[in-house]
């Protein structure tokens, strides 16, 4: 099965980042049905060769941090009782403007990210928080130096945020390459996620996900869950 990416739940934005409260609703019941929805964790204790959960697993996962998470998408789950992980964009839990520039075809409404006392509540009803990485910026484009210091800076100041050991890292937009990569597993990650478009390698620093946007309908669901989907993007090793 895959991991599924989402990014926020907006009744107002008709944008590929946000699903409507009822598509998302309609998602999570059907998830609920025929997938058997873990906390990201045991999907990953799960993990076959090519770095898909085994069984019928799948796990939820945000990306950002957008305030429709703790305004719709996290009661949703809530009542399908599924577990979620978020990762989180450090610099949203520092006070000051956060650049977006990054989002493209951005909605009209305003773009806002949960404030810390937002992110510690959902943290307290259990959901599970990931690094997202220090302001969203591309990896790919930091020297080595830099971008350690971006990914373990940003692993500092969430694990002290939530007081817990945060050693998950999903990369901005999913974007990687080999030092990236090392980067990631020099900064104290233990598991980094990606979201393969083209083959791409897979590994404990590339695991991949699948990404669920509006107009996706249960069939969609249906084969974006399935391990297959995957196959043609993976390599079942590192290329050399
Ligand atoms: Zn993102």
């Amino acid at each position: 099965m895959s991991i599924l990416c989402f990014h926020t739940v907006e009744p107002e934005w008709d944008r590929t980042l946000a699903l409507t409260p009822e598509a998302f609703d309609e998602t999570c019941r059907w998830l609920a049905r025929w997938r058997r929805v873990v906390p990201l964790e045991e999907a990953v204790a799960s993990l076959d060769r090519r770095y898909r959960p085994t069984g019928r697993r799948t796990a939820i996962t945000f990306d950002d941090g957008w305030t429709g998470v703790a305004d719709h998408a996290w009661p949703i789950l809530q009542r399908h009782g599924l577990p979620m992980t978020l990762f989180v964009i450090a610099d949203s839990l520092r006070d000051g403007e956060i650049d977006f520039s990054w989002v493209d075809n951005p909605p009209d409404a305003p773009l806002r990210t949960m404030a810390l006392d937002q992110l510690r509540a959902l943290h307290d009803e259990g959901v599970t928080i990931g690094s997202h990485s220090m302001s969203h910026a591309d990896l790919r484009t930091l020297d080595e130096a830099d971008c350690v210091r971006d990914l373990r800076e940003s692993r500092e100041l969430l694990s002290d945020a939530f007081g817990e050991s945060i050693d998950t890292l999903a990369y901005p937009k999913g974007d990687h390459n080999d030092l990236v990569r090392r980067c990631a597993e020099r900064a104290g990650y233990r598991w980094a996620f990606s979201l393969p478009e083209r083959r791409e390698a897979v590994g404990p620093m590339a695991i991949p996900r699948v990404g669920v946007y509006p107009g996706n309908s249960n069939r969609t669901l249906f084969a974006k869950t399935r391990s297959r989907y995957l196959d043609a993007r993976l390599h079942p090793r590192w290329p050399s």
